[in-house]
């Protein structure tokens, strides 16, 4: 029944569509003229992230919002219940799965770090040795890694795409929304205190970008104090404290706001798209938690920023005209001393006691090895030949260490890669979390779910586990005459806004995607 009232909606959907693209045609089930005024395509795409920003942020300061929260709040479409489907909930994840609807296991970003058994060392969701980097020194990055299509990328090959540009503090946080396709992505280099970018886009630097940066935009907050910390004078210092402060992201507001300008962005006759990733909530948000004074300021602030980063690209491309898809890359979990005062539950761990255990496991069940090549935070790479010219059972060698892992303290589940192949896995959110963040060419053996509000973390606090505070996060479009604005309370995946978008832009859905279109806010 509920299948069948489905398709009855999605017709009645498709029939919409249809009359707003073809207006003179009346409405083949009512016999009702069509609109006269179909909705204008966006001349602009805002695709807006916030790094570590819990959902429950909008609702504990909503009373403080006088920008852009404020107006998404009002006048957009507001999913509540909007959660990461994957994990680890990690910001290479997130900004890859916002823009292509594709989840590690088809978008091969599996973390911000791995293991690379191809050639043997670790990598990141972003680097890449065939490049440089421009406006600093070293290598490079490029999103050669993200296997599948983005938003920007179907725009671009539909032929109705313009500029796509991604900017953020962060390289992977610009590269990945953005796509292969994108005509540059900028990130802030903590060396040079520089906007970079890499040869994998140019060979230079575009002169708008250089002109900002020979400003030193930085320097300006040498020496300045925010709520006591205190920056320190010009140099390397001080463009790698700015991250953790509102600092970071009024540098890369300004570059935002260069890049509209300098590249018309909005003002052409296609379709661009602007990625915008404001950065230095999650710096801030690891040193003082999310219940700190200091991320209570920082969503203020940020909330200024999407507010005046919307008008300005309204100003260009028209009211009406401009589409934000706007989401937070994942949440975070509560300070473990703060949740305890509270008589919640949570703790530290120490990941290296626990890997520990598992190496002395394996050595006293198979004889002395050099069991791993690579471990972090829950999880491990195995080696290929651990103990030479022994033939061993790898997935006997997963389970012991598994097993060994799971019978300490604190430890919610673990996983190794031989039961996630064979699909033994279950279907509550946790194990489908993990499934769908497993990627088989680059995930890890074994990999381990601490109980809910337990760190692998000393100090501080972070993200990554497949528990609500960690997926759960704000998922809000505006801007097209096509979104019925609201409150949607049903539970939704991140990975449903890269076809929802796809569906507004009339451009193919991206080529893993594993999302729905969000039927349910479409006129
Ligand atoms: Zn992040
Ligand atoms: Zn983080």
């Amino acid at each position: 029944m509920r299948r069948r009232f489905l398709a009855i909606f999605l017709g009645l959907c498709v029939s919409a569509t249809a009359q707003t693209q073809v207006a003179a045609k009346a409405n083949p089930r009512t016999g009702a003229p069509a609109k006269q005024n179909p909705a204008l395509p966006p001349k602009l795409v805002l695709a807006i992230v916030v790094d570590q920003f819990r959902y429950d942020y909008l609702t504990r300061f909503r009373s403080e919002f006088t920008g852009g929260f404020k107006r998404m709040l009002e006048q957009g479409a507001v999913f509540t219940n909007a959660n990461y489907d994957a994990a680890p909930t990690v910001t290479a994840v997130g900004h890859s799965t916002f823009l292509t609807g594709a989840m590690p296991a088809l978008s091969g970003i599996v973390s911000n770090t791995w293991w690379d058994r191809t050639v043997a060392k670790s990598v990141t969701s972003v680097s890449d040795d065939k490049t440089k980097l421009l406006g600093g020194n070293g290598t490079g990055s490029s999103p050669e890694r993200l296997l599948v299509s983005t938003v920007g990328d179907e725009l671009k090959i539909s032929g109705k795409g313009g500029k796509v540009i991604g900017i953020s503090l962060k390289d992977r946080s610009a590269i990945l929304p953005a796509g292969h396709m994108a005509d540059g992505a900028y990130w802030f280099d903590g060396q040079s205190g520089n906007f970079v970018s890499s040869t994998f886009y140019f060979s230079e630097l575009p002169g708008w970008v250089r002109d900002y940066n020979a400003g030193h935009p930085a320097d300006k907050y040498a020496g300045l104090e925010w709520l006591g910390h205190k920056m320190p004078s010009a140099g390397p210092q001080l463009y790698n404290a700015v991250d953790s402060s509102p600092f970071g992201d009024e540098l890369l507001q300004a570059l935002a706001m260069h890049a509209l300008s300098a590249e018309n962005l909005g003002g052409g006759p296609k379709t661009d798209l602007l990625t915008v990733s404001y950065s230095s909530v999650d710096y801030v948000g690891h040193r003082d938690g999310p219940d700190s004074p200091e991320i209570h300021d920082m969503v203020k602030r940020v909330d200024k920023l999407i507010g005046a980063l919307i008008e300005a690209a309204e100003a260009r491309a028209g009211r009406g005209r401009v589409l934000v898809a706007f989401t937070a890359d994942h949440g975070a979990t509560p300070v473990p001393e703060e949740n305890q005062k509270r008589k919640m539950p949570g703790g530290r761990l120490a990941w290296n006691t626990y890997r520990a255990a598992a190496e002395k496991a394996l050595n006293e069940r198979f004889g002395s090895g050099k069991w791993i090549s690579f471990s972090a935070d829950g999880v491990i790479y195995f080696s290929p030949d651990p103990i030479p010219g022994k033939k061993l059972d790898m997935a006997e060698v997963q389970k012991v260490a598994a097993d060994t892992i799971r019978a300490q303290p604190h430890i919610g589940r673990v996983y190794t890669r031989s039961e996630i192949e064979r699909g033994a896995l279950g279907r509550d959110p946790v194990d489908s979390r993990v499934r769908n963040g497993f990627n088989p060419a680059r995930g890890p053996d074994v990999l381990t779910v601490a109980d809910p509000y337990y760190l692998f973390s000393a100090t501080g606090t972070t993200h990554g586990s497949p528990y609500g505070y960690d997926t759960h996060v704000p998922v809000i479009f505006l801007g097209s005459a096509r979104i019925r604005a609201g409150s949607y309370a049903e539970t939704i995946g991140v990975q449903d806004i890269a076809p929802t978008l796809a569906t507004l832009l009339a451009v193919e859905t991206p080529s893993g995607n594993m999302g729905r279109v969000l039927t349910e806010m479409l006129k």
